[in-house]
């Protein structure tokens, strides 16, 4: 079975870290008799010097035409004073819109021998393994009207929180698909005692639930799931909430694991799904061997799993991943007292050779 897969470094460590994930893929080719086909495209600023576009169209066409995206990081300084259309984060925006990307999956796992990292005690943090299930493209950060106007001799603001029960049941669906591949439960945060976009949240997730009788339902209001991800992080499985609410909640979730360095996500939806890990195009080590390349080799484990459906090939890079920290390489980012320290292209030797 052959898979095509674009890949889109940007700019920054974008390009050091994605060459790590492709590196582990192709081991993982090797060992499970998989066939990874690698097309680049150009993204981001790496894309503006070139084609003058954050996106160009042979990249959108490129993503289109292949089963999954392979993304690093975009933006620097070099581009920060562009006009706002000329900006590299364009291309995020305009991947997810035209991709259809209304999923967003942030995982906030605890490997065991990064605990120390956590600025939570150990036994708090101890076997976290926490997947958000973030509404990504409705709710208040779309919803109209929106704006600033006069109103009896002041200033007044307004931004509406709006959903509808299909973009509920779509993202509940989302939520539970993943739930099955885990450990089948299911949070539901909103604010439901105080709004109606809550309400029907509510309803519309727990019609969805009947069609997964295997899954436990759970609803919460987000103000305790704040609390709660901090008092007994090991209580969830999957938490599926609206636009702003997941975007809280995911860093509070990511946070409990330690560095940015680590952090996968998956934006799922549409018919080409998306992987890239959460951190920037961090300017600051640009070209050093410093990054972490860990984020998107797990964010390559995500793609494994939800848009390849090859389990067993995602588990093993998550091994591979917990084996190399076990023996305690580290990159700079992690790295401590009486640990080895590594560069990128070393993290990524190390992983591909635990495959
Ligand atoms: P950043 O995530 O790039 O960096 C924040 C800090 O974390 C820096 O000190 C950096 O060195 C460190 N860091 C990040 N990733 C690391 C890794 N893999 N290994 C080790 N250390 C790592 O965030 P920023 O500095 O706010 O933004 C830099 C640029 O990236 C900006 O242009 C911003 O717009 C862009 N950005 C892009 C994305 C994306 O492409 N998805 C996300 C966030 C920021």
């Amino acid at each position: 079975m052959s898979y095509n897969i674009a890949v889109l470094p940007g700019d920054g460590i974008g390009p050091d870290v994605v060459r790590e994930g492709m590196k582990v893929l192709k081991k993982i080719g090797q060992r499970f008799n998989r066939q990874f086909v690698f097309r680049e495209g150009l993204v981001g600023g790496a894309a503006i010097d070139k084609t003058a576009q954050p996106l160009p169209d042979t990249t959108f066409t490129l993503c289109k035409a292949s089963d999954a995206v392979l993304l690093g990081a975009v933006g620097g300084p070099k581009w920060d004073n562009s006009p706002p259309e000329l900006k590299p984060e364009q291309a995020l925006l305009g991947l997810r819109k035209k991709l259809g990307l209304f999923a967003n999956l942030r995982p906030a796992r605890i490997y065991p021998a990064l605990i120390a990292a956590s600025t939570l005690k150990t036994e708090v943090v101890e076997g976290t393994d926490i997947l958000v299930v973030r509404e990504l493209t409705g709710g208040i950060y779309f919803g109209t009207p929106r704006g600033v106007h006069p109103q009896n001799g002041e200033q007044v603001a307004v931004n509406t929180l709006v959903y509808s029960t299909s973009e509920v049941r779509r993202i509940a669906h989302q939520a539970f698909e993943a739930a099955v591949k885990r450990k089948n439960k299911v949070c539901s945060v909103d604010k439901a005692n105080i709004l109606e976009s809550s309400q029907l949240w509510r309803k519309v997730v727990t019609q969805v639930a009947a069609g997964y009788p295997g899954v436990e339902l759970t609803h919460m209001y987000v103000d305790n799931c704040a609390m709660q991800l901090i008092r007994n992080p090991r209580q969830f499985d999957v938490i599926v909430t609206e636009n702003m609410f997941g975007d809280i909640l995911s860093d509070e979730a990511a946070m409990l694991t330690g560095s940015i360095g680590m952090l996968p996500s998956a934006s799922l939806g549409g018919s080409v799904a998306l992987y890239e890990p959460v951190h920037g195009s961090a300017p600051d080590i640009a070209g050093t061997d410093k990054a972490n390349p860990i984020a998107t080799i797990a964010s390559v484990a995500m793609m494994l799993r939800y848009s390849f459906n090859l389990e067993e090939e995602a588990l093993c890079v998550e091994k591979a991943i917990e084996k190399v920290l076990d023996q305690g390489y580290r990159t700079a980012d992690i790295y401590s007292n009486g640990t080895t320290l590594l560069g990128t292209a070393a993290m990524g030797d190390a992983i591909a050779s635990c495959i």
